[in-house]
């Protein structure tokens, strides 16, 4: 069912405490931690607690919670006092989505060129 944890999903795991992270956020329905392959000095993935394969599928499903996810990922910039960040979420494997539990990547602290590769 839409939302259920899936047994074979990294993210779900780290959602359930299973795998470590590094958490810098938590809040009801959303999880933020350090990506293990920064690729910034802020490289923090942000994603809802409940399983969505990717940011469309959570958006037509839980809108509120794609909402909480973008809020979350303005927060964790502040935290880190980014004044400018760029949020991503890959979507396809060919566009570079390796884990399919939407997450948005939340990168700062460098220049960031425009546009991405
Ligand atoms: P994607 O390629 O799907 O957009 O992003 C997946 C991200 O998850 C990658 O940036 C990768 O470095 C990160 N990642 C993969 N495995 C782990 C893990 O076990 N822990 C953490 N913190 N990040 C991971
Ligand atoms: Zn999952």
């Amino acid at each position: 069912m839409a939302g259920e944890p899936q047994a074979d999903c990294l993210f779900c795991k780290i959602v359930a405490g299973e795998v470590p992270a590094t958490l810098v956020r938590e809040t009801e329905t959303t999880v933020a931690f350090r990506d293990i392959n920064p690729q910034a000095p802020t490289h923090v993935l942000v994603i809802p607690k409940a399983h969505y394969p990717d940011v469309a599928s959570l958006a037509a499903a839980a809108p509120q919670l794609a909402a909480d996810v973008a809020k979350e990922a303005g927060r964790v910039a502040a935290e880190d006092g980014a004044e400018a960040y760029r949020l991503v979420f890959n979507t396809g494997s060919a566009a570079g989505q390796t884990v399919f539990h939407v997450h948005g990547h939340v990168l700062a602290g460098r220049g960031l060129q425009w546009p991405p590769g």
